[in-house]
Parts: structure tokens; sequence; C-alpha cells
């Protein structure tokens, strides 16, 4: 199962991008974020820009949806089965 960045991690980028537009003359508030993260929640990129709306978390590598309770399923790290047609997770196997 995937994990989100935790808070801390998302306020650390956002502290970090706010120093970048404060020295380049485009900071405002609510500051907001875009960030990339891997399904166990490390944060592995992030960027700001003038313009952004809301945070945005990306999750990154590759998902499917188990065919019988719609949770997301990480192909990389999660256990999951699929037969010709659905993917399902280690629990609706
Ligand atoms: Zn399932």
């Amino acid at each position: 199962m995937s994990v989100s960045p935790s808070p801390q991690s998302i306020e650390k980028c956002r502290k970090f991008w706010a120093n970048v537009a404060k020295k380049n003359g485009w900071y405002k508030e609510p500051f907001y974020v875009q960030v990339w993260a891997d399904s166990r929640g490390e944060i592995t990129d992030s960027v700001s820009f003038d313009g952004l709306q809301e945070d945005i978390v990306e999750l990154i590598g590759d998902f499917a949806h188990c065919a019988s309770c719609d949770i997301v399923i990480d192909l990389d790290f999660d256990k999951w089965y699929c037969d010709d047609y659905n993917t399902y997770c280690d629990n609706c196997q």
C-alpha cells in the first residue's frame, strides 16, 4: 500500500522554496509547493512557481487499482496478483 509523504517533509520543501521565492521576488501567501513522492512517502523532488493554486503531491512509480476493493497498488513494492483482465491486491486475491 502506498504512503503519503508526511506533512513535515512537505513543509521542509515549502520552506526551501519560500526562501527561493523571497530572494527572487515572487513570494506570496499562501505559498504552495508541488512535490513528487514514491510509494513509501519519500519526497524525491519538489518545485514551486508563481501560479500554483494548491499543494500538489504526485506519486511516482507504477500503480494499479485493485479490481475488487479499488485500493491503490504499488506494482513495485506491494504484493499483487492478476488474472487475464484485472489486477488484485494481496487481500483480495
Ligand atoms: Zn483489493
